[in-house]
């Protein structure tokens, strides 16, 4: 099944070292919680992975089914099947979100594709994304606006949820897509990822709210400290750290952070 490996994975920011080998591999159809304390470095591993180019790596490789990433674009990650959902999305005014997704979609169903070659029909796409803007119970006006521009905290996460249910990617990162939300968001949120991700895809979720893996519930749960994944476990390991917070680790690994 399609492998996302991480390995020995070493990633700097301004210079500054964030990522201190970081070891971890994601297949499709598992669901990981990536959990940590605030600035270990959860963000920076999902943006790296997606490319960033501010998220520069000094050592170690990150492979989607054996091909290294290193040389590849944020677009060619995506247009592979990689998927990061922002903590803080990107607004992007003037550009609509139906056509801001019909332009992403055509380019995940045709990795080929070259910029100005012809998209997916309009009458496919409208017809998909309507169906999905029902299922996630979406009003449809909220494609007609523009990426993240004036949008709500809620309203983004929601945007990257939709954008995840049109692309199918088949390893999704998703970055505190509950933080912000109230509780009724939150639960929302939490079935809609369920619902298109289940079985689907590869799961890699960064949250510090129990809610979202209430719903979907990790097989690993990994916890991450001054850039390295420090303890993996299952299910149990995430509910002692909602419970409990971070003692524990920090004491069981003083020099990690
Ligand atoms: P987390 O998501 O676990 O809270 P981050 O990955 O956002 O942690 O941040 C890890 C560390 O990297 C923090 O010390 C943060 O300040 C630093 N960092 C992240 N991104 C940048 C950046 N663009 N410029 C400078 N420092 C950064
Ligand atoms: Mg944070
Ligand atoms: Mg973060």
């Amino acid at each position: 099944s399609d492998t996302l490996v991480i390995t020995n994975l070493h990633c700097s920011v301004e210079g500054k070292q964030i990522l201190r080998g970081v070891n971890l591999t994601v297949r499709r159809g598992e669901t990981h919680a990536l959990m940590g304390p605030n600035g270990s470095g959860k963000s920076t591993l999902g943006l790296v992975i997606m490319g960033h180019p501010k998220y520069v790596v000094t050592e170690g490789t990150i492979t989607l089914n054996g091909e290294d990433l290193h040389e590849k674009s944020p677009d060619e990650r995506a247009r592979r099947g990689l998927f990061y959902a922002f903590q803080r999305p990107v607004a992007i005014p003037g550009v609509k979100l139906a056509d801001f997704l019909r332009h992403a979609a055509t380019n995940v169903r045709n990795p080929e594709r070259k910029e100005g070659e012809e998209l997916m029909p309009m009458r496919d796409f409208r017809k998909e994304l309507k169906a999905k803007m029902e299922q996630l119970r979406m009003n449809p006006d909220f494609a007609r606006r523009y990426v993240n521009d004036g949008f709500s905290g809620g309203e983004m996460k929601r945007a990257e949820i939709l954008q995840m249910a049109m692309l199918q990617p088949k390893i999704a990162v998703l970055d505190e897509t509950d933080s912000g939300l109230d509780a009724d968001a939150v639960r929302l949120a939490s079935q809609s990822i369920a619902e298109i991700g289940r079985e689907k895809m590869g799961l890699l979720i960064i949250t510090h709210h129990d809610k979202l893996l209430e719903h979907n519930p990790p097989e690993f749960t990994h916890v991450m400290l001054g850039g390295r994944i420090v303890e993996t476990g299952g299910i149990e390991l995430a509910a002692e750290l909602h419970g409990q917070g971070y003692d524990r680790i920090r004491r069981t690994y003083p020099d990690a952070a």
